[in-house]
Parts: C-alpha cells; structure tokens; sequence
C-alpha cells in the first residue's frame, strides 16, 4: 500500500502547528546546547589528536603488513598527490585528460582509497546515492550495484579507478609526507618523507582529506583500561573475526553515536553477548531508502549518464515568477521563521518515528535529539533505532555529559562501572586539516600554518599567495557538500585547467595575486555573517565544537552553484588572478 511505504523525511516536512510550539521546541534546543557547552568549554581541545606513546597503537594500520624497508626516492615528477583518497583519484583522472603523464601519490597508507581505505568497520556504508557519490562512473562505464554503496564496493572502486588511469605505476604507499618546501629557483616543491624520500615536484595537490586522523577524546584512565580497544577506522578484525563471531562471548562498549557508530552498532549488537552504546548527543536517524541498480534502468543509461546526472545537480534550483515575488514579498525574519519552523518539525517527524520504533520508552525519549537537523550530519538506517529492542543492547545515556573516566575494567558515568571485554572508540576524525598537516614552505620559506595564523586566505580554497603551483582539497574557505565527491569533482576539474594553462603556456609556475586571495577571503566573510545558525547549533564538529571562529576561518557559505561559479570565472580569467613565476601576463 503507498501509504504504508517510508520515505526519508529530509526538510520536506510542512509547518503546520502554532508558532508557540516551535518556539518552545527551540528553546529546549538552546538549553541542550548551552548544558553541552557548560560541560565541554574547552571546545575543540576536549580531544586528543596527537596518537603517540601508549596512544600510538589506535592509530597502527590494522589492514596492512608493517612496512617493508626500501631505498629513499630521489626522483622528480610533475604532479603530486598528497593522499590517495577520491580527491587525488578524480583529480589524476582529469588531470590525464590534459596529458599529464607523471603523476604520484604519496599515502600514509598501503593502498589508494582514503577514507574508504582506512574505514572497514562492519557495517560501513555511504549514506549518499552511489550513482551520485562514487565518480567517475561513465569513464569506468561502472554501475553501482546498490541504490546506496556498502563500503567494500566503494573501496575496490577507488582501486579500478587506480588501475585505470595508471596511478599504480609511481605511487608510494606507506609514506607519510613530513615537508614540503618551495624552491624558487628551480621553480619545483621538494617533499621529504618519513622513509627517508626527498622528491620533487613541479605541482602539489594536498589531497589529505577532510576527515583524516583518528581522534580519541580526552578521557581520565583512557590508557588504564585492561580490556581490548581500538578506533573504528581501524578495526580490529584479528580480534572481532570477519563475521565478528569473535565477540560471541564478549561485553562489547562503544564511545560515540556519530554516523560511524550508527552503521557498526546494528552488526554489534547483533554479534556480541553485550552491547553497551555510550550516548553523549544523540544522532538524527532518518529512512534510508535503500534498493538493488533495477537492471532495466541501467541498461537504458545512455553514455555519459553521470555526467549529465551532475550537470543537471549542478543547476541552480529555478523558483517560478510567483514563487520568487512570494519570497521576495516576506521580511527577512519570516524567511528566517519558516525555515526554522521548517526544520523542527522534520524534527519532529524524527522523533516520530523513534516512538514509533523503540519500544521501550525511557530509550526511545533517549534516543530523540534535540537540535536542528544539519547540525550534526543527518544519518539514514533502517536497523539502528530497532537494535535498541534487542535484549542484549543497553544505551547508557549520559545527557550531554559523555564518558568521563575509564579504568581498568571499563568506562564509568554516574558512579557506575561498567565492566567490558572490547572497548570500541567511535569518536570521529580531526576535521578539514587538509593542506596544514604537515610543514609547507612557500616563497620565503613562510610555514603555511603560520600564515594563517591571523586567519585563513585563500583564494576559492585551493590556493594561497606565496605557494605556487600549490593546491588544497576539500580545505577550509571552499564549500562544504553533503556529497563530499561534488567538491572534489569541481576542484580537480579546475586544478586540471590550472595545470594545463602553466603547460600550454610553457610556463612553470603560477600563483595567487595577493588582490585575487583578498576578494575570496571578503567573499567568505561576507556569506559566513549571514546567520546564526552554527552559534545556534549544539556542539559538534561542523561548528568547531561550538569554539569562536573567525567568519574567514571556516566555509565559503555561498552555496555550491556559486562557488562553481566562481571557480569558471577564476579559470575563465587566469590572468587577473595570478602571477606566473613572478610576472604578470595581460588578459587578451
Ligand atoms: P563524529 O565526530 O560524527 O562523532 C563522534 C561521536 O563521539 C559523537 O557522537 C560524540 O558526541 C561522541 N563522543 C565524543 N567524546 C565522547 C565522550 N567522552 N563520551 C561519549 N561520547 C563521546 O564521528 P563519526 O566517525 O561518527 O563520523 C564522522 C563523519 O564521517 C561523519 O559526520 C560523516 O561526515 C562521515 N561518515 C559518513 C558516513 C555515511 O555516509 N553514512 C558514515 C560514517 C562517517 P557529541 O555528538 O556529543 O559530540
């Protein structure tokens, strides 16, 4: 019956209650947000990012042999990869397509992947629709085989795009990048490795990733606990077993309910004897309409299908006439009220359909969480919610307050030990690092950390003055998308025609005029003052664990259609934004 068929609730939810009710929905929003601030003031320093000593082993590759030992590399090449993940697969892709033949990527791990190489926990799944989110799918002439990817499918993806486009070929796996200097007179960037390499380079692309290093919060005895433990990015399936029946016996804990526990937890709750689920914040968990690629609809796909898929993505949303003078008519605090009324009562539904699910009460109200949706990302599972009905599984909901203290027997809250066989971390990454991980010195030898040290300057993101031939992915000041592969795509796309303007111009560098970086950084200030919805929003780590940010030092807030915009008119115009080896060339 079509009635009985779930959708995703997503903000297409109407607004159809007293304003009173929203309003005091929102109220209840502020007093979570400020108990959670109250108990987290240290924001972004609640967390331990640096993985060394008795922390080292929650960072060891699990999938991987130690590596084997090798002579240094003292070669060059013309473009270099920082990282292996999507943003370097797409960019090679596009990059040979402008006939750049030498191309490496160096990677902390054993293969390419990113992301996709580092998360294997049971359950791992992209909560984007594959035909959208794995590229380049016309040039492998590749199918999804589901409507949403699991994890192993996306992996062995990033590794046929590999093979494709030859990046086996240079690529140094097991190599983390510790330097990366500017030479000016020969015009290339020299990296340094922890394996003794020191390369050259004519362009570099840090291609590191938005969410990349493991952190661990700072817990009291963290290092005390006698048990087993490890992050979810590096499952331990030498423990769990690959069909986790190693956890048969055990007393299973794990910290966090971000969008990785949400997938691990149903296949842990499953599996283990015991499922304890340590909630400090609770996720939003929406209908995940999954389904199996309908053979007939791939068979009709014409060639280019994902292409004109993107394209038509791309386009800016059209509003008839009577829509936009609706819109234009209303103040900007009715905008502003509809769109928050909006979005609670998708909330709303949310909470709905917790009740709807759980059947014990005090769990399911546990469960309900109390911030606008897309303060923290959205999650979609239709086996989550369901898990807490099994007997086996027990939230322990800690309000806000989250795990304080471990010992050698487990975490404690409230006074009560919990005693545990396996303790599981799914604490999350290190966010938007990219490009400032390791040493980058410019012209002048100027650390690019410390330049932006007085705040983040850029132009679209991907480039610095002072840095030629230097180029950031998925880094702060360029946009932010649920799709995270829209942005990579646009980026690479654009580095490729950069690349390609030095090339066909034989030239050998360009860089960011210092008026070309000034217009971006007002850009993003501009659309960063607009709102308060992040101020708003409970903590977390898309608003820097609620921790004062300069409006520079985050995203562009333009909107994806703008910021593609901006890049076509920055490449259209290469000659009013850029120097090239110092000298300034005229637009024709
Ligand atoms: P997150 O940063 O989203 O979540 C970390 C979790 O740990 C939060 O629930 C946090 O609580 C909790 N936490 C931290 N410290 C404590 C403590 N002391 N006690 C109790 N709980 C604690 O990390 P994830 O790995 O879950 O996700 C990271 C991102 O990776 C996602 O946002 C998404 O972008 C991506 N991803 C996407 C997936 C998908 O497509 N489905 C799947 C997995 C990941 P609090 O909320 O209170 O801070």
């Amino acid at each position: 019956m079509a009635e009985n068929i779930e959708r995703p609730i997503g903000l297409t939810a109407k607004p159809t209650r007293p304003q009173d009710f929203y309003d005091s929905v929102k109220r209840k929003y502020a007093e979570e947000r400020d108990l959670r601030l109250k108990y987290r003031p240290n924001g972004l320093s609640q967390y331990t990012y640096e993985l060394t000593g008795e922390l080292a082993k929650y960072e060891i590759d699990t999938y991987a042999e130690p590596p084997k030992p090798r002579e240094p590399i003292n070669d060059a090449v013309e473009c270099l990869f920082i990282g292996g993940g999507f943003s370097a697969l797409l960019t090679s892709a596009r990059l040979r397509e402008v006939g750049v033949e030498s191309i490496r990527i160096v990677e902390r791990g054993a293969d390419v992947g990113g992301t996709w190489y580092w998360n294997r926990y049971p359950g791992i799944s992209c909560d984007v629709v594959a035909y959208d989110y794995m590229p380049l799918l016309d040039e492998l002439d590749y199918i999804p085989k589901d409507h949403y990817a699991g994890g192993p499918e996306i992996f062995a993806h990033c590794q046929a795009i590999a093979r494709k486009y030859n990046l086996y070929e240079l690529a140094t796996f097991q190599t983390t990048v510790t330097s990366t200097s500017w030479d000016a007179a020969e015009q290339l960037w020299h990296v340094e490795t922890d394996r003794g390499d020191h390369m050259k380079a004519r362009f570099v692309i840090c291609a590191n990733g938005i969410l990349t290093k493991p952190k661990l919060a700072r817990i009291k005895g963290l290092e005390s606990f006698k048990g087993h433990s490890f992050h979810t990015s590096r499952w331990d399936y030498a423990y769990t077993k690959h069909d986790l029946s190693g956890l048969e016996d055990k007393v299973v804990g794990i910290i966090g309910t971000g969008a990785t526990a949400v997938q691990a937890v149903p296949k842990l709750g499953a599996a283990a004897k015991e499922l304890y689920v340590f909630q400090r914040t609770p996720s939003s968990i929406d209908f995940r309409d999954e389904w199996p690629t309908d053979p007939n609809w791939a068979r009709k796909l014409g060639t280019g299908w994902q292409a004109q898929r993107r394209e038509r993505a791309r386009r800016e949303p059209q509003m008839s006439e009577d829509q936009k003078a609706r819109y234009a008519a209303m103040s900007a605090e009715e905008k502003l009220r509809r769109q928050e009324n909006a979005n609670v009562e998708a909330m709303m539904k949310i909470h709905e359909r917790i009740d709807r699910i759980v059947k014990d009460k005090a769990t399911a109200e546990s469960l309900k969480p109390w911030y606008m949706l897309m303060c923290k990302r959205p999650c979609f599972h239709n086996e989550y919610l369901p898990t807490f009905n099994r007997p086996n599984v027990h939230l322990v909901d800690t309000h806000g307050k989250g795990i304080n203290e471990i010992t050698e027997k487990g975490p404690v809250f409230d006074g009560k030990q919990y005693e545990l066989d396996v303790l599981i971390y799914a604490t999350g990454f290190e966010v938007q690092k990219t490009g400032t991980y390791n040493l980058i010195k410019g012209v002048n030898g100027l650390n690019l950390n410390d330049k932006y040290r007085d705040g983040v300057r850029t132009l679209l993101g991907v480039q610095s003055h002072g840095y030629p031939n230097l180029f950031i992915m998925g880094g702060l000041q360029a946009s932010f998308q649920f799709n995270f592969t829209d942005i990579s795509q646009a980026q690479g796309e654009y580095i490729a025609d950069c690349v390609k303007y030095v090339r066909n111009h034989g030239l050998q560098s360009l860089d960011v005029t210092p008026q070309a970086e000034e217009w971006w950084v007002q850009e993003v200030i501009e659309h960063r003052g607009k709102t308060n919805f992040n101020q708003e929003c409970t903590p977390g780590y898309y608003n820097f664990e609620g921790e004062f940010q300069r409006r520079q030092d985050g995203n562009y807030n333009g909107g994806f259609f703008q910021y593609c915009r901006h890049l076509n008119e920055v490449r259209e115009r290469m000659e009013d934004h850029f120097t090239f080896g110092g000298k300034t060339l005229t637009s024709k």
